[in-house]
Parts: C-alpha cells; structure tokens; sequence
C-alpha cells in the first residue's frame, strides 16, 4: 500500500548512548514492512562533519556506503540488512550538510538580508531533508532515527524540528522515546528514574513522545510500566519492554511480541493493515540461535579494538553462517600483532582468514603475512579492498620474486607498484568524498571461483578506495597461477583476483559485506564459509 501521505515517526534516544536507536528504528521498519507497508529509514547525525568519510573508524564505527555512492553512518546498514532495500545519500544528513546548506544559500544572497538563525532557517533545511524523502510518493511510512541523545547541545535544532514538524502535521507524526532501565543489583531493583528525566528533558524541547521503548537487562513488571505511564503522560500499552537478546534479529520478533507496530498503526491511524508475515524472519533467527556446528575465521585488521569498525563484515557473516547451517565465530586479530616474533601461533586453528579494507601503512606488514600463511597452507581466504591489495603485494614479493613490490600508498617509492593509485585519482586533493565510491559492474571470468560463487558472470558491487591493481602486471601475475576474475568492462580495472591452484583464495577490490541482507546474503560470503567448513 502507498498512502497518499506519508506518515512520519521520529525515533529518540535518552539516557545514554549505544541503547540501540539504529535496531529498534530496523526493528519497527521490518514488522510495518512485513504487514505490506512501504518504509524507510532516514538517520540524522548531530555531527559537524560533512559525512563520515573522512572519520576514523574508531569515532563511530565503519563507514557504510550506498549505492549512490554515498559515504554514510553504520546504522544505513542496519537498514538496508533488515529491509533488503537499498538506501542513498538522502537516506543521512549531518550537521555539516545541513550548515554547508544553509550557507551556500546565504552567500547567494538567497535569504534576502535576512539574519540567518538557527530557527528557522537550520530547523527549515532540516524539514525540507525529511520532508523530501517523505514527499517522493514512495513511502507510507518514513521512520526518522536522531542520532545522539536527548539534552545534547549538538541535537537541539533535531529535536526542535521534530516539535515543529509535530505540529504541523499533527496525526502524521508520531515520536518514540528509547531509554534505559537499570537494574541496581544492590538494591535488587529496576530503577525508572532515568528515564523520567529524559522524558522531562524531550518535554521541555517541547516533544511529549507517543511511545516509550524500555532497554533493560531484566522483565519489566505491570507495576514499572504503570509507573513510567504515569509520570511521562504515555499510555500503559504504549511503554514497550527491549530486553537485552543474543542476536539483534531476534529484535523485530520481542517488538511484534510487545505490539509496537499494533500501537503504532493505532496512533498513526493506519487502518486495515493485514497482520505480519514473519515465517521467513522466524526461520532465519532459528538459525542463528542454534547453529548445528561453528567454524572458526580469523579477521585481520587494525581497528580490531573496536568491533563496529567491521559491522558490515561481522553481519555478511551471520548472514553467510545461517545459509550454511552454522556460526562464524569471528576472531578478531590486530593486523600488528601478526608482525611480531611467533605471529604464526596467533593465526593457528583457524579454518579461515578475512584482511580487512583499510588505509594507509600501519599493519599492512602482519596483513601480508596472513596472506602468506593463508596462502601457503591452504587455509580459505578472502582479501576485500585493502585485503585483495595485500594479496596482489604478498603474491608478488613471494611467488614472483619481485623484493620490495608494494601500493604506492604504503611506499611511494617502491620499485614494483604492483598496487597504483589510479589515474582520476591523481589531481586530487580533497579527502571527503573523492575516493571511487558507489556501485560499479564487474564482469567475471567463466569457472572461477568467483563465477562458482556469484552463478552469474555479470555484476554490480559496491566500492571505496583510490588504489588499483597495476594492469601492467596481469600476465606475470597469471602465468604463476593468480588471475584477474573480475573486471570492470567499462575502465578495466581489476576487481578480483583469486588463486586457482587454492582451495578458496579470492581478493576483491569492492566491498561485499555493503550488500549482504538477512533475506539475501553475499554469495562470496556464503562460499568462503563453505570452503573454511571443508
Ligand atoms: N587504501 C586502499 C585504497 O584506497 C584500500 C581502501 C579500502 O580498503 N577501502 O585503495
């Protein structure tokens, strides 16, 4: 169904951060998805910066992108992983864009000699941002997640939008307020004053929330949901219990259980919704909850320290595990430790071995020496971005003899570029989205394992990076045994390269884990776990 106006629901967070805005936003999406609505997700992120392009995975985690080609916040790929569509740079605006906007507009005299303020002319950009997306006509429902938490400074002009947004649009618009509830172990209690306050604070921005999600460790009572109902003016039936759960799929399922998207409909007044189709979902959570077996893989990278730096990659394999009856479980290893005395011992009973995307040089070492080790002793390996880079360095200082070959952007002065920068990238300068980004085709070569894998020869993969293979090198390369099985018709560049004589070692220049889906999972992904099973 496409209502003929798009309803709008604003999802908030208070207490502290990490509660799970980006799961429960997913989570609602899925269940008004599976009664047959149109939904999608839009994430405003409190930050200066332009996009998270240009941000240390360490700040917020990785950075995702779209197939526009967009460089956004982790959560679009929640999104795009819970509903299977895909998202685009509208669906993440930044502060930055949002001032980059408003300033633009000023320097071309556009706001006539007006004083430009935060109210209105920050808070009507920002509007304009989710009206745009709730205006295209494909939407019965656009699902607003704001970053950050209710009484930071950086989120005020969101919240205050949402007020106004609230009032000029009256029953199209609807707020949940995501909180915690602690339990104090000492007092042997459930502690809602938290949440009290933070609901105090949306009320005082001006926002009185439509439904309360509750995170908490424990079941919350009658009495507790009674209680919070009470001080923060919300229906009993609308305080909705998040207990904490194994698996962040199991999620849509505890928020059918507790009728969110039933309260939701009532409030929104949508009518006539048939009821959810949930088989499918079910199925697949069953999998992951109880694998019939579990398989080892090493992830080389150094951002290890912080896991969401892989989000993407650690989902493709839950995903890439349920289609193979069985849990990855991922080890996590800093690419610097594999460049110490005795690194073999740490890669030792590993069925397989992912290299992680990344920049510049530090690690690139111990990333080449799993390779090696992959390589070497017929472990499954997969290289992606700076992994299949890795792969092409270490094949060619190992196997073809050429000492010292490396990316030019480790060693600009190496005498085997094997890695090279590439030609557009060249002239420029700026670091915000300049890299090679977004979906480009790849054709791939007949019986390679990447044919095996994909079972079609024609594909579009999604990319981020400013290095290339150097093409100068492919019949050196092919002649010792790894060829060029994915290549982009249209600029020739590589895009996989894999070993036929290996059990499964394949590189890719594109990033796979961006388009992997719990009803679709990568198929690169689901056969490298395959082969680490063998
Ligand atoms: N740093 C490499 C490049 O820019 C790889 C990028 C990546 O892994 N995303 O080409």
């Amino acid at each position: 169904m496409i209502a003929q106006k798009t309803k709008y629901i604003f999802v908030t967070g208070g207490v502290t951060s990490s509660l799970g805005k980006g799961i429960i936003s997913s989570s609602l999406a899925k269940l008004l998805q599976a009664r047959g609505l149109s939904v999608t997700i839009l994430k405003l992120d409190p930050y200066i910066n332009v996009d998270p392009g240009t941000l240390n995975p360490y700040e917020h985690g990785e950075c995702y992108v779209t197939v526009d080609g967009a460089e956004t916040d982790l959560d679009l790929g929640h999104y795009e992983r819970f509903l299977n569509v895909s998202t685009s740079q509208a669906n993440n605006v930044t502060t930055g864009q949002v001032y980059q906007s408003v300033i633009n507009k000023e320097r071309k005299g556009d706001y006539l000699g007006k004083t430009v303020q935060i109210i209105p002319h920050i808070t009507d950009e920002i509007k304009r941002r989710i009206k745009y997306l709730g205006s295209k006509g494909k939407y019965d429902v656009l699902i607003t997640e704001i970053g950050g938490t209710v009484g930071d400074i950086e989120s005020l002009p969101y919240i205050e939008s949402v007020r106004q947004l609230k009032w000029e649009l009256d029953d199209r618009v609807l707020v949940v307020h995501l909180t915690l509830v602690p339990y104090l172990s000492a007092a042997g209690e459930l502690k809602t004053k938290p949440t009290q306050h933070s609901v105090k604070m949306l009320l005082e921005e001006g926002v009185q929330p439509d439904v309360l999600v509750l995170r908490s460790e424990k079941d919350l009572g009658r009495d507790i949901r009674r209680k919070v109902a009470l001080f923060c003016n919300v229906h009993e039936r609308a305080v909705i219990q998040s207990k904490d759960v194994s698996t962040i799929y199991e999620v849509p399922l505890k928020m059918y259980k507790e009728k969110l998207d039933e309260i939701v409909l009532d409030k929104l007044n949508l009518t006539n919704i048939q009821k959810p189709e949930l088989e499918q979902w079910k199925e697949f959570v069953n999998k992951v909850k109880q694998p019939a077996r579990t398989v080892r893989i090493g992830l080389i990278g150094k951002y290890v320290e912080l896991k969401d730096s892989y989000k993407s990659i650690s989902e493709a394999f839950v995903h890439a595990g349920a289609s193979n009856n069985c849990k990855v479980e991922l080890e996590f290893i800093h690419s610097e430790n594999l460049e110490e005395d005795g690194w073999e011992n740490k890669l030792t009973g590993l069925k397989g071995l992912l290299v992680a995307p990344g920049f510049g040089h530090r690690g690139i070492e111990g990333k080449i020496n799993a390779v090696k080790f992959a390589r070497e002793n017929d472990i499954a390996f997969f290289g992606i971005c700076l992994g299949m880079q890795c792969a092409v360095i270490e094949f060619a200082r190992n196997v073809l003899g050429l000492k010292d070959a490396n990316s030019i952007e480790m060693d600009s002065k190496t005498p085997y570029p094997v890695i090279d920068i590439m030609e557009e990238q060249k002239d420029i300068t700026n670091m915000g989205g300049t890299m090679r980004l977004g979906l480009y085709n790849c054709t791939i070569e007949k019986n390679s394992k990447m044919a095996k894998a994909y079972g079609e020869l024609n594909v579009k993969e999604r990319h981020r990076h400013r290095y290339e293979y150097n093409n100068e090198y492919q019949s050196a390369f092919a002649e010792s045994g790894m060829i060029a099985t994915g290549i982009n018709p249209d600029s020739n560049l590589v895009e996989a390269m894999e070993i036929t004589k290996h059990k499964w070692f394949v590189g890719v220049q594109f990033h796979p884990e961006y388009q992997s889906t719990v009803v679709r999972p990568h198929p690169l992904f689901v056969n490298f776990v395959q082969a680490s099973l063998k």
